[in-house]
């Protein structure tokens, strides 16, 4: 999968879960910046084959590191509007002309752990989708080290092909049946994270057979 469908199978996430209705865009936004926070460890391309060899699908592919990055994530948007900001420097760069009056909501309990709990199962989902998408043509399967830093186990499961464009399909259809009918939000997220599952299940399927 790519950063769009990661971050697409976060927004549909929370978007079937319905907690738009109480929380607003800023959940969905939550989830689809959480879901493509664990391949920072790509970044340390940056710093030299040797370290990234060491770092990729470890240091931001664990249980360890998501429970840590969600944290991290959760206490920039409570303290800094993290996502307030970025949908302003988005509408800035777009050249949206409508104003957006949409105040910062107060921190509190609830919303602390409602944020922590979506930014946890978004990277999740995106250790999930890394396990079953893996190799390509000419390379060999990226194992994700799941128990860094306590283990190098590399866990996979590969069942679809990196660059599949299969699911890409699925969600940017689920984005267009969205835009078309509003109303219906939450319902268009389940079917679309539906068909993906059984996408995913089928290409599987015929891959083993
Ligand atoms: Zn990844």
């Amino acid at each position: 999968m790519t950063t769009f469908e990661h971050a697409m199978l976060g927004v549909n996430g929370a978007l079937a879960s319905g907690l738009q209705h109480r929380f607003g865009w800023r959940v969905a936004a939550l989830a689809g910046l959480a879901a493509i926070t664990p391949d920072w460890d790509g970044l340390t391309i940056l710093g030299g084959m040797r370290l990234f060899d060491q770092a990729h699908r470890a240091w931001g592919h664990s249980f360890a590191a998501c429970v840590l990055m969600a944290v991290v994530l959760v206490a920039l948007d409570i303290r800094f509007d993290l996502l307030g900001w970025g949908r302003r420097t988005l509408e800035r760069l777009l050249g949206s002309k409508a104003k957006l009056i949409d105040p910062r909501p107060e921190p509190n309990p609830l919303r602390c752990a409602v944020w922590f709990i979506v930014a946890l199962l978004a990277m999740f989902s995106h250790l999930a989708a890394d396990l079953v998408y893996s190799g390509a043509e000419g390379l060999s399967d990226w194992e994700l080290k799941l128990l860094w830093p306590f283990s190098q186990q590399g866990f996979i499961h590969p069942l679809v092909r990196w660059g599949d464009i299969g699911v890409t399909l699925i969600f940017v259809t689920g984005m267009f049946a969205m835009l078309r009918w509003r109303r219906r939000v939450r319902w268009i997220a389940c079917v679309t994270l539906g068909c993906a599952l059984v996408y995913i299940g089928g290409r599987g399927a015929l891959a083993v057979s």
